[in-house]
């Protein structure tokens, strides 16, 4: 017996849930790519980005995922044999760190842990150590969508300000932009990427890149440079230069219906969304961590994202099973433990197009799936989540 119809609903780390109006914006035809009406979508969208960033920096945009964004950044930013430093807490500025490495840049990796942020301390001591200026640039995920924790990425600036070292402070933030503050300039930091498909509501192939003038500098001297990605190749006030080629149409018009939704929304206001939705979801999971199967990924509660939930699975209990019975028989699909949890977690996205029916729905088949197998846990999560909006969420 299933109990699943309609629309299948997306809990993964992406592509999430688009809105129907950024479908629809969608379904219509394409412009010219030289017409008024296009370089003004363009320009528009470029600024909102460096408002979405909080940078009076430049900003780009690539028609990539998130790889290629990162891509974007060390080929503009580094030359061969240049020293990066990669800040660990799960896969993903791991991932940006190997990438570098087979464009010729040397990496250090500051070992970290899947179950904790990184530690602004240990970046700042290190960095001291580094007399000679060898590191070159700096990166970090502010939030991995992996491990699912959150870092301090204003407190990690504050650290690489304090050790007076001059390496680029460089940020992804594929799965936060949008779903929680970010202050590029503000946080001190030099170079910052994201990616369409997460909190932005987009279809997946819009990459982000915005880079402030020290990066610009950089960049005059870095030999990695290839045509697609550079950013001199998109100076000047050509259109079709702006993309390095034609631009992807459609999805623009889907981005600027969703950033208009989002800033409708209000800023403010869409973080404490998002703060409020994943605090239900970890209401849920603590309390099912009471039957000692299920389990919080990120050890310290301050330290969990507000955009996914990585949730561990022991006891011998295979998590693929419970995210099967979510799919097949209720129509949810959950997020795989990837990296180093595979096989040991699975993980619920709470960014982007998410509300309260939503949320409560996906812990309610969750709920029912750890009925349906008998696996042990606490009863009554979802009701703490509810509890939880109750008591937050006021007329
Ligand atoms: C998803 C993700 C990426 C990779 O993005 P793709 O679009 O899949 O290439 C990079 N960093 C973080 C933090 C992510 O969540």
């Amino acid at each position: 017996m299933t109990v699943r119809a309609g629309r299948e609903f997306l809990a993964i780390p992406g592509p999430t849930t688009m809105p129907d109006e950024v479908l629809q914006a969608m379904h219509r035809p394409a412009l010219d790519i030289y017409s008024k009406e296009m370089v003004e979508l363009t320009d528009g969208i470029m600024s909102d980005l460096g408002r979405l960033f909080a940078t009076t920096g430049k900003t780009y945009i690539y028609i990539a995922n998130g790889h290629g964004a990162w891509e974007a950044v060390l080929s503009n930013v580094l030359s061969r044999g240049d020293k990066l430093l990669v800040l660990e807490s799960g896969r993903f500025a791991i991932g940006w760190g190997n990438a570098a490495r087979a464009m010729g840049a040397e990496v250090e990796v500051l070992r970290g842990d899947w179950r904790r942020a990184v530690r602004p301390a240990e970046v700042e001591a290190r960095l001291r150590a580094d007399k000679e200026h060898t590191i070159k640039a700096i990166v970090v995920a502010q939030i991995d969508t992996a491990s699912g924790v959150v870092n301090d990425v204003e407190a990690i600036g504050r650290a690489v300000k304090a050790s007076g070292h001059p390496a680029l402070y460089m940020v992804d933030t594929v799965a936060s932009l949008g779903c929680m503050p970010f202050e590029m300039d503000a946080w001190g930091i030099d170079v910052a990427m994201s990616g369409s498909q997460k909190g932005l509501m987009t279809p997946p192939g819009l990459g982000f890149v915005a880079a402030n003038a020290r990066a610009l500098q950089a960049h005059k001297r870095a030999n990695m440079r290839t045509p697609y990605w550079d950013w001199s190749e998109r100076e000047g006030s050509e259109h079709y230069r702006k993309y390095g080629g034609t631009a992807p149409v459609h999805l623009l018009f889907a981005l600027r219906q969703a950033m208009d939704m989002l800033f409708a929304e209000g800023l403010t206001h869409a973080f404490r969304r998002h703060e409020l939705l994943a605090e239900a979801v970890r209401r849920a999971v603590a309390k099912w961590s009471e039957g000692q199967v299920i389990g919080f990924n990120i050890a310290e509660p301050a330290e969990r994202s507000n955009t996914v939930t990585t949730v561990l699975v022991g006891g011998g209990y295979d998590p693929a099973v419970l995210q099967s019975y979510c799919k097949e028989q209720c129509g949810v699909v959950l997020g795989t433990g990837i990296g180093d949890l595979h096989g040991q977690a699975f993980r619920i996205a709470h960014m982007g197009h998410v509300n309260a029916p939503m949320v409560l729905g996906t812990l309610g088949v969750i709920e029912m799936a750890l009925v349906a197998l008998k696996i042990p846990h606490g009863r009554g999560g979802l009701d703490a989540a509810i509890q939880w909006l109750g008591e937050s969420v006021t007329p």
